[in-house]
């Protein structure tokens, strides 16, 4: 990770209130680094606050797939991801692949305001970082030999 790093932002319809107070109080230090979001949530960020946002599909149409591909390729370093605890949704299956991978290839990740907070002011956000893989690279050994 470099000290510029990739950023994606996700919220349940529920939430997306939140996160957008969220980036409103925190618009100059998400200005230091690449935003990304789902397609709702991006075009809001967009339409509201007037930063420029990388776009994927909608969550329900396939866009939490999307970033969790991009984190396996090691194209995200961050995810902030607003999830409703209280309703059950439609892709429900996909915001559980997300967390996964998320988990597995050891990228930051919130799924709230304070772990958001915590993350985005971290010094870490300000230099680069080297991702711990050696797990990823343990288990493909194991596979192929
Ligand atoms: P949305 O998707 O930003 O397109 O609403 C978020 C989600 O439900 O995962």
């Amino acid at each position: 990770m470099k000290d510029l790093k990739k950023i994606a932002l996700v919220a349940h319809d529920a939430k997306k209130s939140e996160l957008m107070e969220w980036v409103r109080d925190n618009i100059e230090l998400l200005k230091e680094h690449q935003i990304y979001a789902t397609g709702t949530t991006g075009l809001k960020i967009e339409k509201e606050i007037g930063i420029n946002v990388i776009k994927f599909k909608s969550g329900p149409l396939g866009g939490d797939q999307q970033i969790g591909s991009a984190i396996v390729e090691e194209k995200l370093d961050v995810l902030i991801f607003f999830w409703d605890p209280l309703s059950s949704q439609p892709h429900d299956p996909d915001v559980k692949a997300l967390l996964r991978v998320a988990a597995l290839w050891n990228a930051a990740v919130a799924c709230n305001k304070t772990s958001a907070d915590f993350i985005l002011q971290s010094p870490l956000m300000k230099q680069s970082y080297r991702r711990d893989l050696k797990h990823i690279l343990q288990y493909t050994k194991d596979r192929t030999v």
